[in-house]
């Protein structure tokens, strides 16, 4: 029996990997629902490809394009935003893949979630947003979130048979980015080309400029208060440059579990597909006698501030992540249409974080006014200064 999954996000950079994990696979999965937003030509060929029964393009101007290359194969077409969340009801889906980046991925979390539908979670931004609303909607409907992140994906394996075992701390490893070890001087300099060429994972580039600014280590942070119920004190980051150990949980008698293995997103995300299951893979397996040393070292977080503002605001609660992962979204934008510098990224985080409304218990009807007023906060404050 094939196990039938809806990949949301289907042509992004997690989403064309799942479809790597599927084709690798075939025995075990088959596609069910595709879903892009933009990215019709893309959406065409896999659709033609894996043959789905529904396929949804959220931006209405393709539909007829989309449609017109697929009806004659038997496909069912869908269009917008809201055609993506109502698909979730779908009997014959068993698995979400959740890759639509972004605040967009909310929404279809809750309905996947709400459909009771086991979610395997590469989307970072609806745990840092609305962790809260998240965890109990999951919770309620009795429904796994599986993370894809591997971080996360790490910290999942090292608890699978711990049982009610208490969690000492959680210690994420961070590759440091390609500007690891740089001064305020240096950063100042840097391009958004320097950014995107990561020493270790092949990402999106939203994520790949996180990581160069350690944002992305601060949401996995917020992730990993949601997904394990940890307080951010009992939270660390350690850089840890060749990404071989994934991340890593300390228990009540010293005892670390840490586990290990090629960077490579494929694995996680085929994890997230087989739990509780392990299925082989082409990957090359790890070599330690080749690798010889593993290297740690703190944070620098005078530098790269991005990291110590994703903390504080988890501290603070309430609205607060919404309010960085809006501004983070927006500046990161900017910096990489070269509107603003590597540097100024977290003084426009700061900003935003100073002078938002602050809402101690926000609803959902709160965190998308909050998210829609912090970026119009912040893009006009960019237009201002240009
Ligand atoms: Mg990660």
């Amino acid at each position: 029996m094939r196990k039938q999954i809806a990949i949301l996000g289907s042509t992004g950079s997690i989403g064309t990997k799942t479809l790597d994990v599927v084709r690798n696979h075939n025995e075990h999965f088959g596609v069910e629902v595709l879903t892009a937003f933009n990215n019709a030509d893309l959406l065409i060929n896999q659709a033609v490809e894996h043959k789905p029964n529904v396929v949804v393009i959220g931006n209405d101007e393709h539909y007829t394009k989309v449609f017109d290359a697929l009806d004659p194969l038997d496909i069912k077409v869908y269009a917008g935003s809201k055609a993506i969340e109502q698909v979730l009801e779908m009997e014959s889906i068993e698995q979400v893949v959740l890759g639509i980046g972004g605040f967009s991925g909310l929404a279809p979390l809750l309905s996947a979630l709400r459909n009771k539908k086991r979610v395997a979670l590469a989307n970072k931004e609806s745990l840092v947003v609305a962790g809260e609303l998240v965890s109990k909607t999951a919770l309620e409907n009795s429904t796994p979130i599986i993370p894809v992140d591997s971080e996360h994906s790490a910290i999942f394996q090292c608890l699978m048979g711990e049982g009610n075992n208490p969690i000492d701390k959680i210690v994420l490893t961070a590759s440091g980015g390609p500007f690891r070890g740089m001064s305020e001087k240096m950063l100042e300099q840097v391009k958004p080309s320097d950014a995107l060429k990561h020493p270790v994972w092949k990402m999106g580039n939203k994520v790949t400029i996180d990581s160069a600014t350690l944002m992305n280590k601060g949401l996995e942070a917020i992730e990993a208060h949601w997904l394990f119920n940890v307080s951010p004190s009992k939270i660390e980051v350690i850089i840890h440059p060749q990404a071989i150990i994934h991340s890593m949980v300390y228990f009540a008698d010293g005892i670390v579990k840490a586990q290990l293995g090629t960077p490579d997103m494929f694995v996680p995300i085929q994890f997230a597909l087989s739990y509780p299951d392990r299925l082989p893979n082409k990957l090359p397996p790890l070599d330690l006698l080749q690798l010889k040393q593993l290297d740690f070292e703190a944070p620098d977080i005078k530098n790269f501030r991005n990291l110590a503002l994703a903390f504080e605001a988890l501290e603070k609660g309430g609205n607060m992540p919404c309010i960085l992962n809006a501004a983070n979204e927006i500046a990161v934008q900017a910096f990489l249409t070269e509107r603003i510098g590597f540097n100024q990224i977290p003084e426009v985080i700061e900003k935003s974080m100073q002078t938002s409304t602050f809402i101690q218990k926000p609803t959902l009807e709160d965190y998308i006014e909050t998210d829609r007023e912090t970026r119009e906060k912040v893009e006009k404050s960019l237009k201002k200064s240009e």
